[in-house]
């Protein structure tokens, strides 16, 4: 038995069920599962996204007041009763509640979601209060009193006046999303929520647009709440403001995270946890402590710290933790070999692919890098580098899109990239890696690679939800297994990446930009933490990538790795170029000795372990002197 097969047995243990249970437990399950639509939504949000709303309430209103609306003022009755029979009304309702929710979410999205920081969650409180009193307010939605006489949903000529009948509706509606939110986050565009939590830059370097990622997942967590509101106000039949408080958005974010903000079942967990508890504290706090203060809240609030204090992933994590032990998981499909992804051309061997011309850049006063001119050729190594704070990173960030130059342009195959954001820049075939690894830690490895293949699918997210990108899907996952083998990470494919050690977590990088098929690639100090055989490894590995044609661009620290490797070598200083040339050249230069040695002739890097006994010096002949064979030799290119 799996934790798929589980599911379905809740699943068929709850329609049994549900014909016996008494006409309460039928009405909390009811409940249940109209929080958990909304609880799900924000696992998407908060969990996967790492976005936090306490807005959702307000959705939900949203929802619930379209529908009430639509069905009960004589305005709106009137003017649709000459095109729909009474009992669509209802659907109406639904229409006009996810149209509205889409664009308020779709406003407060693209006002908050493209700013950092704390605007969404400020937003999304301003958003549940000014709700709560808009209504309240609204004569024609009943102010504070509501809206009654709402009916009962009818489908082909069948009420669904009572729970137990509603009910089958709100937990099926509930079951499609959950199965369709697992689909999305089974896909190229899931792989793209979730690197939301990876940080803007890594997602956009993937060419995720992450602006436009936030802003959807935020107006589908609001889309979830609105259905649920569409079906709490045919279940009550009765719609007023409190329901849709600010407390209340607060309690749904409770649910999502005491259930475990990472995983869907989570929210059902949580949803159903959150429910009980209160129905039991409304019961017996009276009767301890007597009815005149709202004690339930104070008592609830400090039972959320004890478990979230004890919990701190919530409960589902820890649940499946238990069963983990007698549960089989869930087999993966091996990768489909055959499928293929398209294939691009690489430019022929020697064309400039990638070009800094007069690069500068200022913090304030500061000058970072001061006309830096550097381009990369199609099949060759240029390693750049320089002591700390000399610049390098800055310059990596100029060509990759992250930073603006101050003055100066950078040039990918020619066309000028001024202004324009990293994500760009992986369009025109720009893979790269971080000086600070950045994985996402507790994905399997394959997926941290397959994300990178991110701009060669294509298939949307509601292709993904109804699983219609599963051809797509086997190709960039196999495209992500075959870019693994490539760099000799092949078993470790289904590990969480954040388990490996970090000069693996550093080739997975690798592999994770190569699986994006770039014509060239840059790499921020791939073999810092590599040990010895590993940093040969990696060497055979970009001398190959050499050799198929890609443009490759190191900076790194590690001298022996980069004389041996590397064609040309640039080497900044206060953040100018102070020589240029092959590996020898760089190596005899007066300029750099002092640079890097102040003038001694101590070792050329503190770091270029001597091998075989023998002391790294800058001597004339260069490579040979620093070099033991820990990298090919570069004839093989
Ligand atoms: P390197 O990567 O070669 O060690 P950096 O590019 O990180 O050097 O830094 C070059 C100089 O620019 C340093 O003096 C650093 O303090 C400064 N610097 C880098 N980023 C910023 C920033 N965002 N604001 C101000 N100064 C910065
Ligand atoms: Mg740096």
């Amino acid at each position: 038995m799996n934790r798929r097969h589980l599911s379905l047995v809740f699943v068929v243990l709850l329609a049994v069920a549900w014909s016996l249970l008494p006409e309460f437990s039928v009405t909390v399950l009811s409940y249940i599962g109209l929080y958990a639509l909304v609880a799900a939504g924000l696992v998407m949000l908060t969990g996967v996204g790492g976005m936090t709303s306490f807005g959702q309430a307000a959705f939900v209103g949203t929802g619930a007041y379209a529908t009430a609306w639509v069905c009960t003022s004589p305005m709106a009755t009137a003017a649709l009763s000459p095109y729909l029979a009474p009992a669509l009304l209802p659907f109406a309702g639904l229409l006009l509640g996810i149209v509205a929710t889409f664009a308020i979410a779709w406003g407060l999205g693209a006002i908050t979601l493209r700013l950092s920081g704390h605007y969404l969650p400020l937003c999304t409180i301003a958003w549940g209060l000014s709700f709560y009193f808009l209504f309240g307010n609204l004569e024609f939605l009943g102010g504070h009193t509501g809206v009654t006489g709402i009916p009962a949903i009818e489908i082909a000529g069948f009420s669904l006046a009572s729970p137990r009948a509603l009910g089958i509706v709100i937990w099926a509606v509930l079951l499609l999303a959950l199965w369709a939110l697992h689909n999305l986050l089974d896909s190229r565009e899931g792989r793209a929520i979730r690197a939301l939590k990876g940080g803007r830059v890594m997602a956009e370097s993937m060419g995720v647009d992450t602006g436009r990622h936030r802003v959807k997942v935020f107006v589908l967590a609001a889309l979830l709440a609105a259905v649920s509101g569409w079906l709490y106000a045919h279940l009550q039949r009765f719609v007023n403001p409190t329901p849709f408080n600010l407390n209340i958005g607060i309690e749904y974010l409770f649910m999502a995270v005491v259930g475990g903000a990472g995983h869907l079942w989570g929210a059902v967990l949580g949803a159903a946890v959150i429910t009980l508890l209160k129905e039991q504290l409304q019961d017996l706090l009276p009767q301890l402590l007597g009815s005149s203060g709202n004690f339930e809240v104070i008592v609830f609030g400090l039972l959320m710290l004890v478990v979230l204090q004890r919990f701190a992933d919530g409960l589902w994590p820890t649940l499946a933790r238990l069963t983990g032990r007698w549960l089989r998981p869930v087999a993966r499909r091996s990768p489909d070999r055959g499928a293929i992804l398209p294939q691009g051309q690489l430019p022929p061997r020697g064309t400039v692919v990638l070009e800094a011309d007069e690069v500068s850049k200022r913090f304030g006063g500061l000058v970072a890098n001061a006309m830096v001119s550097l381009d990369v050729k199609a099949g060759e190594i240029h390693a750049l580098i320089g002591p700390n704070g000399a610049g390098k990173s800055t310059f990596f960030n100029m060509i990759s899109g992250v930073d603006d130059p101050s003055d100066g342009e950078v040039r990918l195959h020619g066309r000028t990239m001024t202004g324009k954001p990293s994500r760009a820049f992986a369009a025109q075939g720009v893979g790269r890696t971080f000086q600070h690894v950045r994985l996402l830690g507790n994905r399997s490895v394959i997926e941290n690679v397959a994300l990178g293949a991110h701009l060669r699918g294509s298939r949307g997210w509601i292709a993904s939800m109804l699983r219609l990108d599963r051809a797509e899907e086997a190709a960039l996952m196999a495209e992500a297994g075959r870019q693994l083998e490539r760099c000799g990470l092949g078993p470790q494919a289904e590990v969480a990446a954040g388990s490996l050690a970090l000069g693996q977590q550093r080739v997975v990088e690798i592999a994770r930009a190569l699986a994006g098929q770039p014509a060239v690639l840059l790499l921020d100090e791939p073999a810092a933490g590599l040990r010895h055989l590993e940093k040969q490894a990696l060497g055979r590995l970009l001398d190959q990538l050499r050799t198929e044609g890609l443009a490759i661009l190191v900076v790194e620290h590690d001298m022996e790795f980069v004389m041996n490797l590397a064609d040309r070598v640039t080497v900044l200083e206060f953040g100018a170029v102070i020589a240029h040339g092959t590996p020898a050249a760089v190596q005899a230069d007066p300029r750099v000795l002092d640079a890097y040695l102040g003038g001694g002739d101590e070792p050329l890097a503190a770091d270029a372990r001597p091998t075989n006994g023998q002391v790294d010096r800058p001597a004339p002949s260069g490579r040979a002197a620093i070099g033991t064979a820990a990298a090919p030799a570069k004839g093989t290119s």
